[in-house]
């Protein structure tokens, strides 16, 4: 039964890339994933890019545009009527206001038709040919669910379980994993301790997320951003200790692995059907800052997530219906975001940093069949580079407006404020957070206060015309689109 299911399933994949590679014969379309976790920048990044294409920008590593073949681009009626529109004025007017938008909690797109002059000689509709873009804007812990299409629940309270008591979550998972202690899997099934043991499980997920924390792996996704599902029975379980082989029916473990299940085929396979089956390139984006500021933990438990994402990548591409049906993720960037809050001397080594993490995390996951890249950026530039004198010596600073209530070295900003701190420097040689225990990272100083988690408001003049200041933005648009505008 399972075996049909999942032959279902797979035709309906291959139906539906099949309907897609024809609408790409009539209409070449590149459909563009942008993700990353929760704060990681998606919002900010998607915005910042339709602005560039629609309204340009400064953009001369990007070469379909700086050598002027891009004619322009405009936003097109929403492809997927079931899918939310991601709203890009309303995220424009709030960056002009100097705010930042709200972020990413579901999927959405966006479809730009752009406007080109082929190098290969130009025919079409007034000598230029046309690229629809499909950016599809959906949260990391989405993706990172995927690698539980492959695992059983046994499997998935084992990881869990393991994964809790490893160093840096032990201390968040202590309540949780002491609600479990008292309870028998083999117990008869109980709503009453299913959902306090899934309450309890929700709220160290949580608390893993916390900035001084900052876990990254923290499967299964909704219970972070439980959307219309929360509450719902797909969502109240738990791993168990010790993750039962065969649960006895009725008993707790058993409802706990029905659940289980249930989310699989509810939230997971439905998301890599409609979604991320359906993308050509993805981009994800890291904040490997907040890794570095949370400390060497954190940065561990990044290159974990970065090894499921990999791995989800993966998931479902091993047999021959896949391999002959599904198109591929042909390009994959990893991009480190807020690159603003480093002077650039440290921007190449913030890249070194996050290469060497998927590197090592793709040297364990073997191929995956996707070209891949890695850049630091800021999509929005919210400081720019200052020179302060101090001591009769000129020091390279950054400065920026912090927002409005951000408490940080006993002080409280007012958000019109702007201030020069010092960007702490990132080693030369990125094995300087890698080796055993692994190093600290001071981040924003001023003095001896720590400016580390201060947040800083987007620049002023967004919207006025002026293109949107960032860094290395039209590097990754090089990367993801430059070849499908030849
Ligand atoms: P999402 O949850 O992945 O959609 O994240 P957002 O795009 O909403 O970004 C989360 C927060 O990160 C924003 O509110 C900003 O404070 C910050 N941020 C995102 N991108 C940038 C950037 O390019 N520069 C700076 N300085 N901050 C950024």
């Amino acid at each position: 039964m399972a075996r049909v299911g999942a032959m279902f399933e797979e035709a309906r994949i291959g139906l539906r890339a099949m309907a897609d590679r024809i609408e790409d014969l009539a209409r070449p379309t590149l459909r563009l994933g942008v993700t990353g976790l929760s704060r990681s920048g998606k919002t900010v990044f998607t915005t910042a890019l339709v602005e560039a294409l629609t309204h340009g920008g400064r953009l001369p590593v990007f070469e379909p545009f700086a050598s002027g073949r891009i004619a322009g681009a405009t936003l097109e009626p929403q492809p997927d009527d079931a899918v939310p529109r991601f709203p890009v004025e309303e995220h424009l007017r709030t960056l002009s206001a100097r705010d930042w938008p709200h972020s990413t909690s579901r999927v959405s797109e966006l479809r730009l038709a752009v406007r080109y002059a082929s190098r290969r000689g130009a025919f079409g509709r007034g000598g230029l040919r046309s690229l629809t873009l499909d950016l599809v804007d959906y949260p990391g812990e989405w993706l990172l669910d995927l690698p539980l299409l492959d695992m059983s629940y046994a499997e998935f309270s084992r990881q869990s379980l393991e994964l809790a008591r490893a160093p840096g979550r032990l201390e968040v998972a202590r309540e949780m994993l002491d609600g479990l202690a008292p309870v028998d899997p083999a117990a008869p099934a109980d709503e009453a301790t299913a959902r306090a043991l899934a309450g309890r499980f929700t709220a160290y997920l949580a608390a893993c997320r916390a900035e001084k924390v900052a876990m990254s792996l923290l499967p299964p996704g909704r219970f972070l951003l439980p959307g219309d599902l929360e509450g719902s029975p797909a969502l109240t379980f738990a791993p168990l200790d010790p993750g039962p082989a065969r649960p006895p029916s009725g008993s707790l473990a058993a409802m706990m692995e029905r659940r289980f299940e249930a989310y699989k085929a509810s939230v997971v396979r439905p998301f890599f059907r409609e979604h991320f089956a359906r993308l050509d390139r993805q981009i994800v984006l890291v904040d490997v800052l907040a890794a570095l500021n949370a400390g060497p933990e954190a940065l561990a438990d990044l290159e974990r997530a970065l090894d499921s994402i990999l791995l989800a990548f993966r998931v479902g591409r091993n047999s021959l219906a896949s391999a002959l049906w599904r198109p591929r993720i042909e390009k994959v960037m990893f991009a480190a975001t807020k690159a603003d809050h480093l002077h650039r001397s440290s921007h190449d080594r913030l890249e070194a940093i996050l290469r060497r993490l998927v590197e090592r995390a793709y040297g364990r996951a073997r191929q995956s069949g996707a070209q891949m890249d890695v850049v630091a950026l800021a999509a929005v530039r919210a400081t720019r580079e200052a020179n302060v004198v101090r001591d009769g010596r000129t020091m390279a600073a950054i400065a920026g407006t912090p927002e409005a209530g951000q408490e940080a070295g006993g002080q409280i900003f007012d958000g019109e404020t702007e201030i020069a701190l010092f960007p702490g420097d990132l080693p030369a040689d990125p094995g300087a957070f890698f080796e055993a225990g692994g190093q600290g990272f001071r981040g924003l100083a001023s003095g001896d206060a720590d400016f580390r988690f201060l947040r800083f408001r987007p620049p002023a003049g967004i919207g006025a015309g002026r293109p949107v200041p960032h860094i290395r933005l039209d590097r990754a648009l090089q990367f993801l689109l430059a070849d499908r505008l030849d």
